[in-house]
């Protein structure tokens, strides 16, 4: 059994987590980071962190996609990121999101005010951004190196190689998740990516080719990234935790 570690779930949205948690531990999923989108999910983060203390951690963070029902109360919603980020490892999920159905009711403009925060907080707080990037890469990396942020996880890339390099020459990291089975994309980015900045998500409870993710499949996505880079397995979950302890701080 290997050791490896979730970087980024939404352990907030699943039904049963007691039963998730025991599953994960026992496929080898050594530790989880979960991540916040708005105040209410930071809450439960937040909770979760504490009652499962040194497997659960806690990314908090305001998503782009929150901004159209917080928008009377996002000051709250940064300000609840800020005052607790002493109990999180990371500031997550956050970034940009250019697709339409959004833009048109959070522009790119107000999109990247509020990310700006988040980076702000990040840096202050010497924490990593968990980044969702979509159709916003070059964006999102631009802002993340102009704000001096020197740590981030692209999480689930699936843009250019020529952002990508960027995103590897500034020293930040790509999570790969189950879209490493199939998705042209996200493969590409895998395999363009050093294992030195690789980690491994599973973004539960999110839906792949109709399977419903969970933390333990951990394991599934360090095989579909085993075969990307032709590495042996042992190598590949031992790079890609020991990436995660020391970016996160997990001990
Ligand atoms: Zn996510």
């Amino acid at each position: 059994m290997y050791k490896v570690i979730d970087t980024h779930c939404h352990l907030d949205e699943v039904d049963d987590v007691e039963s998730i948690v025991k599953k994960s531990q026992n496929a080898g999923v050594v530790a989880i980071v979960a991540c916040g989108l708005d105040y209410e999910s930071n809450n439960v983060v937040l909770e979760l962190a504490q009652k499962y203390k040194s497997y659960v951690y806690a990314a908090i963070g305001v998503y782009p996609w929150t901004i159209p029902d917080a928008l009377p109360n996002l000051d709250r919603e940064v300000q609840f990121v800020e005052d607790n980020m002493k109990y999180a490892v990371c500031v997550g999920e956050v970034g940009l999101d250019y697709k339409k159905e959004l833009v048109k009711q959070a522009g790119k403009q107000q999109q990247q005010e509020l990310f700006a925060a988040m980076i702000d907080i990040a840096v202050k707080h010497d924490k990593p951004l968990s980044i969702h990037s979509r159709y916003s890469w070059k964006d999102c990396l631009n802002l993340v190196s102009d704000a001096g942020a020197t740590k981030a996880v692209f999480h689930w890339y699936t843009g250019p190689s020529s952002v990508l390099r960027g995103i590897v020459e500034g020293g930040y990291h790509i999570s790969a998740c189950l879209a490493a089975e199939y998705h042209y994309e996200h493969k590409r980015a895998v395999k363009e990516t050093p294992l030195t900045q690789l980690l491994l998500e599973t973004d539960t409870p999110v839906h792949y080719q109709g399977h419903k993710a969970e933390p333990a499949d951990t394991v599934r996505v360090l095989t579909a990234v085993r075969e990307l880079k032709e590495l042996d397995l042992a190598a590949v979950a031992e790079k890609t935790t020991q990436n995660a302890r020391q970016l996160f701080k997990i001990a």
